[in-house]
C-alpha cells in the first residue's frame, strides 16, 4: 500500500512547498529580509549541480541575501558578520546536524563568518590594497609598490574578488580566526573535533598546511571549512567556465592572470578537498 500511496503525496506535499516557498521568495525580495531554516524543505531545495551553476554565482555577483538558495542562520550558530549574512541551505542543515553532535561531545561551533559576495570580497580587498586597513601593521599602498608583490601578501589570507569559496555558500570560519587559537585549551579541543568528525557530515577543510601536498595558494587556516558534497560542483564548473580575463572590475586585478590565481589560489587546496564524499 505504502508504495503505491506514497509517491504522490509526496510530490503533493514537495510541489505544495515549493509554490509556497516560492511566493516568500518574492516577498523576500521586496522585504529585504530572507527566510529562515524553519521554512526550509528538503524537498524545495533546488540542488545546484555541474550543469546548472552559473558563472555570477561562481564569481559571486550575486545578492545571496534575496536568493532562495540561501537562508539566514539562527543566532545561537553564527557570531559577528555571520548574524547579517547568509548560508546556502544545503550547507546550513548539513552544519546543524554537525553542531548537534558537537555540543553532545561538550563543544561548541559558531560561524563567524559565511557567504560574502564580489562586491563584499571587494570592498576588504580594496581596503587592503589601498592602505585603508592595515596589512601585518603596514599600509600596503605605501610600503609595497610593486603591484604583484602586493597582490601576492593580500592573499596570505584574503582572496582576490570572483576568487572567494565564500561566495559559494558552501564555506565558513569557525570560531575565531587566529591559527594559534586552535592549537591550545579550548580551540584546540574544538580542532580536533572536528578533524576527527567534520567528514562525516561532509565537511573538509581545504586551507592545510603548506607544503609538498599542499605547494601552492593561501596559507593554513584552521578555520575555514568547507561542505565538499556541493563545494565540489562549484569547484568542477569553475575549472570549466571561469577564465583568467574574467577575474576583474577591483583595484590590484590586473595582477591576476600573472599570479596564475585560479590554479594556485581556487585550486590550491587540499588534496583531500577533491574526493567524492561517499565513495
Ligand atoms: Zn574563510
Amino acid at each position: 500500500m505504502k508504495s503505491s500511496f506514497w509517491p504522490p503525496i509526496f510530490l503533493l506535499i514537495s510541489l505544495t512547498t515549493s509554490f509556497f516557498l516560492s511566493c516568500e521568495n518574492h516577498a523576500t525580495t521586496r522585504n529585504s529580509s530572507v527566510p529562515t531554516i524553519d521554512s526550509i524543505s528538503q524537498d524545495s531545495l533546488n540542488p545546484m549541480s555541474f550543469d546548472t551553476i552559473e558563472i555570477k554565482y561562481l564569481l559571486g555577483k550575486f545578492t545571496p541575501e534575496e536568493d532562495s538558495n540561501f537562508v539566514k542562520m539562527e543566532d545561537l550558530h553564527c557570531a559577528g558578520s555571520a548574524r547579517r549574512q547568509v548560508i546556502d541551505k544545503k550547507t546550513y542543515k548539513a552544519f546543524i546536524k554537525m553542531y548537534e553532535a558537537a555540543k553532545a561531545d561538550g563543544v561548541i561551533l559558531t560561524i563567524k563568518s559565511a557567504t560574502r559576495n564580489f562586491y563584499y570580497q571587494k570592498s576588504i580587498w580594496e581596503a587592503k590594497w589601498n592602505g585603508s586597513r592595515l596589512v601585518g601593521g603596514k599600509n600596503l599602498a605605501q610600503t609595497v609598490p610593486n603591484a604583484q608583490e602586493r597582490a601576492r601578501i593580500i592573499l596570505k589570507y584574503s582572496s582576490m574578488p570572483g576568487t572567494s569559496r565564500h561566495h559559494w555558500g558552501t564555506d565558513f570560519d569557525l570560531n575565531a580566526f587566529e591559527n594559534e587559537y586552535f592549537e591550545s585549551g579550548k580551540g584546540l579541543k574544538e580542532f580536533q573535533w572536528l578533524e576527527a568528525n567534520a567528514r562525516k557530515f561532509g565537511f573538509g577543510r581545504p586551507y592545510t598546511t603548506k607544503g609538498e601536498h599542499r605547494p601552492q595558494g593561501y596559507e593554513e587556516e584552521k578555520w575555514h571549512w568547507s561542505y565538499l558534497p556541493l563545494a565540489q560542483s562549484y569547484q568542477k564548473s569553475y575549472k570549466a567556465l571561469v577564465k583568467p580575463e574574467m577575474i576583474s572590475g577591483f583595484a590590484g586585478s590586473e595582477t591576476a592572470t600573472s599570479i596564475d590565481v585560479i590554479k594556485n589560489y581556487v585550486f590550491g587546496i587540499d588534496p583531500s578537498c577533491f574526493d567524492e564524499i561517499g565513495k
